[in-house]
């Protein structure tokens, strides 16, 4: 089909919640990607966040196929082996105890919220189930996790949004305490928040945050469903901030592009959920833990090592451009926020490098990379040009 055919059918069929750019993409290797003209591009999106090895890869393609041919699809009343393998390696590489598996971020967090509103249930009865979360924070679309995030045009439309939540600022541990009380039982918070702009919260500000909690006997969740999986140079991002959450979410990144997620429990909330408290029926689905397993296994130390590498590369070059319309890089690993400066939006800068042959996010007011964590330096370098000779 050409790309006039699929706009057509998209604009007849499809409901219009996406704000789409004006391209159909068709087949990619590596970052690299191709759309039905056989225009190519550089990405620096991942599908945000979630093609970690890339297009393509070939040992994923092989561990999704093997799967596929043998059991696509078992419910959870059975035992199978990808689901315990992909739960035994994220709890071996973070600490954490055990995982309840889901299809998605908001999913994944919600199962989180569960987690910690039948801890507190289940330790002090009715009243606690309050969760404090940041301004700027983004947990999901849910009902629930739209609540959950901390950003007012969220607020809208969907009324009546469930009860028991309440905003902090980030990395303003007084404005934690200000909003405290007797009905909290959580605090949930981004290492890094993502599509609030790309705005890595200050190790201290974490540190304060998890002291609290263990103060008021409060559970750290921390949501990783755009920092995990490597994003960030670490496994996950908390291991860098030194802190031990009580419950971490993970989706995105983790099936190297298949629907899946999850939350991972520490020792306090292993046994919280009991036969019959939590389910998905897709959740831990063979093919997609058959992908996590290849993924997880791909993204060892030395590989996690280069993501660091090469997320300073990337940061460093892209001021090197000394672009009027852009100002400094920030981030963790492979993500990254550009500020930006001058008349032209975010949306407007993406418009014209998408159309120059990069794709790119915008995050808050600013732009937003995450590339494949397998993108090659060639790669970098080549959409470090398109984006001079686009904007300059
Ligand atoms: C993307 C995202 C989500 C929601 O994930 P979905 O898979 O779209 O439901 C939740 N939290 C964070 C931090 C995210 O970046």
């Amino acid at each position: 089909m050409t790309f006039e055919e699929i706009r057509a059918l998209d604009e007849q069929y499809v409901m219009h919640a996406y704000g789409r750019f004006p391209v159909a993409l068709d087949h990619g290797k590596g970052a690299t990607v191709w759309d039905v003209d056989g225009r190519e591009y550089i990405d620096f999106t991942a599908g945000i966040g979630v093609n970690a090895l890339g297009y393509a890869d070939e040992g994923w393609q092989r561990a999704v196929s093997a799967q596929a041919a043998k059991l696509a699809h078992i419910s959870n009343l059975f035992y199978a082996e990808p689901y315990v393998k992909v739960a035994q390696k994220l709890c071996t590489r973070t600490g954490m105890s055990n995982v309840m598996f889901a299809n998605s971020g908001a999913e994944a967090n919600e199962a989180m919220i569960k987690l910690a509103r039948k801890w507190s249930f289940d330790k002090y009865g009715e009243g606690r189930g309050t969760i404090l979360t940041l301004h700027n924070s983004f947990h999901g679309r849910t009902l629930a996790t739209l609540t959950a995030t901390g950003q007012d045009k969220f607020h809208n439309y969907f009324f009546p949004f469930p009860e028991g939540f309440r905003y902090a600022d980030a990395n303003d541990l007084d404005s934690v305490e200000a909003v405290a009380g007797h009905d909290v039982c959580a605090v949930m918070l981004e290492m890094v928040q993502g599509e609030g702009g790309v705005l890595p919260l200050e190790e201290k500000f974490v540190r304060g945050v998890a002291d609290l909690c263990a103060k008021r006997d409060w559970l750290l969740l921390v949501d990783e469903v755009q920092t995990g999986v490597g994003r960030t140079g670490a496994l996950f991002a908390f291991q860098k901030y030194g802190v031990r959450p009580d419950a971490v979410s993970f989706a995105k990144g983790i099936a190297g592009g298949l629907p899946f997620g999850g939350v991972m429990a520490g020792e306090k909330c292993r046994d919280v959920f009991t036969p019959g408290t939590h389910g998905s029926t897709f959740g831990g689905n063979p093919v997609s833990a058959a992908a996590a397993c290849y993924v997880l296994d791909r993204l060892d130390d030395p590989f996690l090592a280069q993501v660091e590498e090469k997320g300073a590369y990337l940061r460093r070059k892209v001021e090197e451009l000394s672009l009027p319309c852009l100002g400094a890089a920030r981030g963790l690993g492979l993500m990254i926020g550009v500020e930006v400066k001058g008349e032209q939006t975010n949306s407007q800068l993406a418009a014209r490098l998408v159309e120059a042959g990069l794709l790119v996010l915008t995050a808050g007011p600013d732009l937003r990379f995450l590339p494949p964590l397998v993108i090659t330096k060639e790669e970098m370098d080549k959409g470090l040009a398109i984006m001079k000779a686009a904007l300059s």
